[in-house]
């Protein structure tokens, strides 16, 4: 029989009902004793890390699921990590950077409705979770959510409500689960030896352009941090008003080592600097890079990572080019 970590993080799949609202209460432990069928799957080794809402994550936390997958890796065939869905994107993309080249299945599950519930569809997610965590098929982070298996580099919440949450952004699902029966479209087996990474830049921000965005938000931003992402509009590029004050500030900024991650704001397709005039003029400067088709959720990861490593211009271009558990097809 297969053995498996589970990893508790908290999230609404652990919430009971309190005055102020969904609190998260439940332990691992206490999630399994819904399901007892998982019992018949695999044996079962459980870990509370934190018990908090997912809105409260921070990087910080992301280090500590990483770390425990680590400290616990050669002792357990798989991993399910329970976690919020609000940011459970963003973990995903993290972990698929904190750990890689993994050859065991890291999956991390959530739940829309409290575990407790009568309309819940955590015992659906869990028990797919931990199929997937036994699969021979399945190997690195990915997310099970409402019968399908997403990529943790290619996952973005797209329902706030209803059970389907999850979407695989400008990658298709890895598999899909009918009564809790795997099937897998895609195997991204890994035979080379697992690599794990221990720190994040956290000096990396985000924004999200507006019409008539003004340039000191942006300057703001470049001041305060290593690395700015903007969601551009379309395939991207930045306005240029009546004057040439945002450009000249990307300029400035730039020139002092500071990198711009120019993406899009638009889910599907992903940019394309070349296109417009409006993209031309960041093309071709070494400390501006291009998301193309990678999800937001994962460029900022990947830059924590990366920033984390090195500041070298040349460096931090290869490692964003270079595809990491399948985050990046289109490179221009
Ligand atoms: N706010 C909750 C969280 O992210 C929502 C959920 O788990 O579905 O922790």
């Amino acid at each position: 029989m297969k053995k498996i970590l589970m990893l508790g993080t908290g999230g609404t799949i652990a919430s009971e009902m309190t005055p102020e609202g969904l609190t998260p209460e439940l332990r691992p432990a206490q999630l399994l004793s819904y399901v007892p069928a998982i019992k018949d799957l695999c044996q079962v080794d459980c870990l509370s890390l934190f018990n908090i809402d997912s809105t409260n994550i921070t990087p910080r936390h992301w280090c500590a699921i990483s770390r425990a997958l680590e400290l616990n890796y050669h002792l357990y065939d798989g991993f399910v990590i329970s976690h919020g869905t609000d940011t459970m994107a963003y973990t995903a993309a993290a972990l698929s950077y904190m750990v890689q080249d993994a050859d065991k299945p890291i999956i991390m599950t959530g739940a829309q409705k409290p575990i407790n519930y009568d309309s819940t569809d955590s015992k659906l997610n869990l028990t797919d979770a931990f199929v997937c965590a036994c699969s021979e098929e399945l190997a690195g982070v990915d997310i099970v959510f409402s019968g399908r298996v997403i990529l943790g580099t290619r996952a973005r919440k797209t329902c706030s409500k209803s059970f389907a949450a999850f979407s695989s952004i400008n990658y298709p699902d890895l598999a899909i689960l009918q009564d809790h029966r795997l099937m897998c479209y895609i195997s991204p087996r890994c035979r080379r030896k697992p690599r794990f990474f221990h720190q994040l830049e956290e000096r990396v921000a985000l924004v999200k352009m507006v019409p008539g965005t003004e340039p000191e938000l942006l300057d703001f931003l470049l001041s305060r941090n290593k690395a700015l992402i903007i969601e551009c509009f379309g395939v991207g590029g930045l306005p240029s008003y009546e004057d040439s004050r945002l450009l000249e500030l990307v300029e400035r900024h730039t020139a002092q080592g500071k990198f711009i991650v120019a993406t899009t704001q638009v889910q599907n397709e992903g940019s394309d600097l070349s296109v417009y005039s409006v993209g031309h003029s960041l093309k071709g400067n070494p400390y501006v890079l291009e998301g193309f088709d990678m999800t937001t959720e994962a460029v900022y990861a990947k830059m924590m990572w990366i920033l984390a490593q090195t500041r070298d211009a040349e460096e931090v271009n290869r490692l964003f080019y270079a595809p990491v558990a399948h985050d990046i097809l289109h490179r221009g």
